[in-house]
């Protein structure tokens, strides 16, 4: 599997942002049909390299190509030809109604840039995740830095390619390298900075950026409960999260963390995981092309650890050699085991059960809220009620990880797994400052609002009544 990549010793990045902020300052990311036109060649450059992005995410973690395109090309170009049609519109000014306390006058919100936007991203989806945010900020007239993964070298690598092609480096850079690029990044001043991770290094980015007062977004990532009701139809649900969780081998930040099913379901759902799994990836799964291995040797010791002492109902079967671990379901792992302190991200899922619906709330309830949760029922009222009553980032009833797939709904987390959304008009905003002006006309000044006041009091109160 891939190695990690080198850090850019060369790249004096002070002076790359220096010569980025000249850039923005000298408004050379203002002109909107500049911003339609570098977006275009972009998805013309990335349609040209679908097969090396292909080749470059199998490299690193045996992405099956299936998966590369659906999850990582199709999407970034659905996003690329969906902002190019829409931008026009959306970075217009926009009117809005004025109030009567500042008759006459007509009201604006001006779209504005941030400015200088730093990107951090993983290495789950190393090409989405590293285009995906650069495609809002960049729609929106800000300048781009990016660093993607060190643990997905060829892809990473092949991302800087891209960039460097559509282009110049004090438009939009890429920087190859690990923790210390991202510490070094993050010790200049940004106008926005975009971070997608772990929420430990959520953290530590916040703090960085806190002296700057630096907005930002941080997608970061938790445990993903999935409730499965006694009404639920358990053979499609097990169809459906055999994909959401076995996609990109488990290495999902949306993907079920664990299952929490009516006890008197569970036998059926185990059964049908067991046949839902072969179905996908036949007898020996080793083999299947349609399955990932796990990133690194890291990751890969950090979820066999986690396998350790547990029931085992299918699966567990692990190979040091291409990190790869078997598509695996554990038997109602206790609350302190490894498996259950932390997100999993990885192959395993933990089949927990519970006899009165009570139960489900205190099993949620033992962690912070979630990026996603899903339930599954036919009872229309449990499925709406499960909905409505947990903090979460987003998700899906009666199916797992497809709500990402919609640009017309904010993707992002709440609470610890983080803040912020993006994704279609979404993106753009958030890359935004949305400026508010007032264009006040002259041929009438009231002069309520003037001092002196004496007497005035009375007439204001009846005027903000009206309000
Ligand atoms: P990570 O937090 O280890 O790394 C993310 C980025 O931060 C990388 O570019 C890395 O170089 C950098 N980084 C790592 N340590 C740093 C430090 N000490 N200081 C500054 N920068 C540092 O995350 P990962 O292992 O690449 O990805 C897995 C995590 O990401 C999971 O928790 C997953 O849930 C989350 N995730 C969230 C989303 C989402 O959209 N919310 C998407 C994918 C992954």
């Amino acid at each position: 599997m891939a190695e990690e990549i080198k850090n850019e010793a060369t790249v004096n990045i002070p002076e790359l942002l220096a010569s980025q902020k000249e850039f923005f300052e000298a408004g050379n990311t203002l002109d909107v049909s500049e911003r339609i036109a570098r977006l275009k060649k972009l998805k013309n450059v990335i349609e040209s390299k679908e097969q090396e992005i292909s080749a470059a995410l199998f490299a690193d973690f045996r992405k099956p190509e299936f998966e590369t395109y659906a999850t990582e090309t199709a999407l970034i170009l659905s996003e690329l030809k969906y902002t190019i049609k829409k931008l026009r519109k959306w970075a217009k000014p926009k009117k809005v109604k004025s109030t009567l306390l500042n008759f006459p006058s007509k009201d604006f919100i001006y779209p504005q840039p941030y400015g200088n936007v730093l990107i951090l991203a993983p290495w789950n989806y190393p090409f989405q995740l590293s285009v995906s945010p650069a495609i809002g900020a960049l729609a929106a007239g800000n300048t781009v830095m990016i660093k993607p993964s060190e643990y997905a070298p060829a892809t990473s690598s092949l991302t800087k390619e891209i960039f460097a092609e559509v282009f110049p480096e004090e438009h939009a850079a890429v920087l190859l390298g690990g923790v210390e690029v991202s510490q070094e990044l993050l010790e200049q001043k940004w106008d926005y900075v975009f971070f997608t991770g772990s929420v430990p290094v959520g953290r530590i980015v916040a703090k960085a950026i806190a002296p700057n007062l630096t907005p930002s977004t941080l997608e970061l990532g938790g445990k993903n409960p999935c409730i499965i009701h006694r009404s639920a139809k358990i053979d499609l649900a097990a169809k459906r999260i055999v994909w959401g969780k076995f996609i990109n081998a488990g290495q999902t930040c949306i993907s079920p963390d664990y299952v929490l099913i009516d006890k008197k379901k569970k036998t059926e759902f185990t059964e049908a995981v067991k046949s839902e799994i072969k179905a996908a990836f036949g007898e020996e799964i080793k083999k299947s092309p349609d399955y990932a291995r796990i990133i690194n040797r890291k990751n890969f010791e950090r979820l066999q650890a986690m396998l350790e002492g547990q029931t085992i109902i299918t699966g567990g079967e692990t190979s040091p050699g291409d990190n790869y671990i078997a598509p695996t379901l554990i038997n109602e792992p206790s609350f302190d085991s490894e498996v259950m302190q932390d997100e999993i991200f990885g192959p395993i899922l933990p089949v927990l059960s519970y006899s009165e619906e009570p139960e489900i709330e205190k099993i949620i309830s033992r962690y912070p809220d979630p990026l996603a949760l899903y339930v599954f029922a036919e009872d229309k009222e449990f499925s709406e009620k499960t909905l409505q009553r947990y903090r979460f980032g987003g998700g899906a009833s009666n199916d797992v990880v497809v709500h990402i797939a919609n640009k017309n709904l904010p993707f992002g987390g709440v609470g610890s797994s983080g803040y912020g959304g993006y994704h279609g008009k979404f993106s753009f905003e958030t890359f935004t400052h949305k400026k508010s002006i007032s264009k006040r006309a002259t041929w009438l000044d009231i002069p309520l609002r003037y001092a002196p006041y004496k007497g005035k009091l009375p007439l204001i109160k009846k005027v903000m009544k009206r309000l």
